[in-house]
């Protein structure tokens, strides 16, 4: 059965529950979808698509925990999410297990995507620190400034297929430790290993409403940006979707950070450690199956480094191709049965465009997996902008390799393109290195890092089409994306004050 058919719940297979107001629900709806194994097509359960009373279940129940929630102690906060670090550390093996098994990434990567998002549930446990005001003292004559960065109320967050426990750790955590009240609304191609997570949060000591999860595609998405008591909106997946959602949120008066697709270069300059080099553009870009927003899809190769093909080739052989579950694999399979079609699709198109295919990754053998959405990977050369495979995310383990002259034509290629998620250089050289930081237009940047995807002491900040929104996730910048600034000014007289007036001017006397 195709994995978007509708189907009943009614079956055998299990159901992929709601989270409203504390408890873990049977959906009522009549759409459902298959949660699918990529490597095998087994049905490992079955996520209901929520009707609209549904939503706005979740969304009331959300809304009478902000009441209480907003005022609770910031160390009570801190404790819970203490708490569920610790919970989501003892309960790693079954979380990456879950995920490899329904998103298909390796068990050791998996592992990665969870303790990516523990390291912010980490950061939410010392909220204390990070939510914290300032005071002027003495701004005029006994009166003194001071500001407090306060709760928002019902927030919700949207995330994709790719990072299923990372990304809703970038959220809820976060926004949650603020003051907050949440409704998720996972991938609907891998919700199981966030669900896992969000009985986690309960067992931690989440209160009852203060997180809630709601499944769905486009309909649910759209009773969320559209929602009268959703007040902020955090979304994670393409910029088709995301630039929908932000448009959509923004002109309902929402607060809305949107970070989506990419096209991630990485510049090797012929001075850079060539062993190295290679090793890390064959992780960055078949990693995952190339299904990371921060993957390197696209390599320049500059000056002599172009001679450096047949090793890039060589180096890709190395690595194997298998079921995430399976010992010493590197490149599991893709998502799903589409996103099988739409990569070998582009891998067709690159050579009718001209491109010349060093190495073709299609139809793969893997034995035992024989009906798994596998690609291996898959390297082009002589790839010009024009052509689809440059312009477009392919968002498979496909790697195209551009030609340059020297650094500047490098530089200028990247800034050319639309998108800012991420990018690196590899050299030995220090003048070319901060050359590349100062001059190039995107905002994550690796030297000598393949994935430069920021630790939570810092935000996720990725730039021009591949964001939309001031604030990214995590780190300082979340906290005022989740919060309110009050300003307040105050003045207290005692009965020694000796009064001046009335004052009809703006200045503070
Ligand atoms: P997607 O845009 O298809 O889905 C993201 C979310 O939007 C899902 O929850 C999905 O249910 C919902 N959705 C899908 N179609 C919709 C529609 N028509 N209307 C409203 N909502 C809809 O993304 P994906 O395929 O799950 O994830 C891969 C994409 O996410 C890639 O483009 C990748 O670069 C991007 N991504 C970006 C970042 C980042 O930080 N910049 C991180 C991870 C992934």
């Amino acid at each position: 059965m195709d994995a978007t058919t509708t189907a009943s719940a009614s079956t055998q297979v299990a159901t992929v529950k709601l989270l409203i107001g504390g408890q873990f629900v049977e959906s009522k709806t009549a759409q459902w979808r298959n949660v699918v194994n990529p490597a095998t097509q087994e049905v490992l359960a079955r996520v209901p698509f929520a009707t609209q009373d549904e939503v706005d279940a979740a969304v009331a129940s959300a809304k009478e925990a902000f009441k209480t929630w907003r005022k609770t102690a910031i160390g009570t906060r801190a404790r819970i999410f203490l708490k569920l670090q610790q919970l989501i550390r003892e309960n790693m093996g079954e979380l990456a297990a879950i995920l490899t098994a329904e998103q298909g990434k390796t068990l050791p990567d998996a592992e990665g995507d969870v303790f990516r998002g523990l390291e912010v549930v980490e950061h939410a446990s010392a909220i204390g620190n990070l939510q914290l005001g300032e005071l002027a003292n003495n701004v005029a004559t006994g009166v003194d400034t001071y500001s407090v960065l306060q709760p928002l109320g019902v927030c919700a967050g949207i995330t994709p297929f790719n990072f299923p426990a990372m990304i809703p750790l970038w959220m809820f955590p976060m926004a949650i430790a603020t003051g907050n009240t949440f409704v998720l609304k996972p991938s609907e191609q891998d919700p199981m290993v966030t669900m896992r997570l969000a009985e986690l949060a309960l067992e931690a000591g989440i209160p009852p409403g203060v997180l809630n999860v709601v499944h769905g595609g486009e309909e649910v998405v759209n009773a969320i940006c559209d929602h009268k008591d959703i007040k902020a909106i955090s979304f994670v997946g393409s910029t088709k979707v995301g630039t929908h959602v932000y448009n959509r949120a923004s002109l309902a008066g929402k607060r809305v950070q949107c970070m989506m697709g990419a096209k991630n270069h990485a510049i090797v300059m012929p001075d850079a450690n060539k062993e190295q080099t290679l090793n890390a553009l064959a992780g960055a870009a078949f990693g995952a199956a190339g299904q990371r927003c921060m993957a390197v899809s696209v390599a320049v190769l500059v000056g002599e480094a172009q001679q450096w093909i047949p090793d890039l080739v060589a180096k890709a052989k190395t690595l194997k191709i298998g079921a995430g579950t399976d010992k010493g694999v590197d490149v599991g399979p893709l998502v799903s049965c589409a996103a099988y079609e739409r990569v070998t699709g582009f891998i067709d198109r690159g050579t009718g465009e001209g491109a010349t295919l060093e190495l073709d990754g299609r139809k793969p053998s893997v034995p035992g997996y024989e009906k798994g959405n596998f690609v291996g990977p898959t390297i082009f050369s002589g790839v010009k902008p024009g052509m689809s495979i440059y312009e477009q995310e392919i968002f498979g383990p496909v790697l195209c390799v551009v030609g340059a002259a020297d650094i500047d034509e490098a530089i200028e290629l990247i800034n050319a393109n639309p998108n800012g998620n991420g990018t690196a250089i590899f050299t030995q050289s220090g003048a070319a290195a901060r050359k590349f930081q100062e001059d190039i237009d995107v905002g994550q940047v690796g030297i000598n890092v393949p994935i430069p995807v920021p630790v939570p002491l810092f935000s996720f900040t990725g730039s021009r089409a591949s964001k939309l929104g001031d604030l990214g996730p995590y780190g300082k910048q979340v906290v005022l994306f989740y919060t309110q600034t009050k300003t307040v000014t105050e003045r207290w007289f005692d009965d020694a004050t000796v009064s001046h007036g009335v004052n009809t001017t703006i200045s503070l006397k």
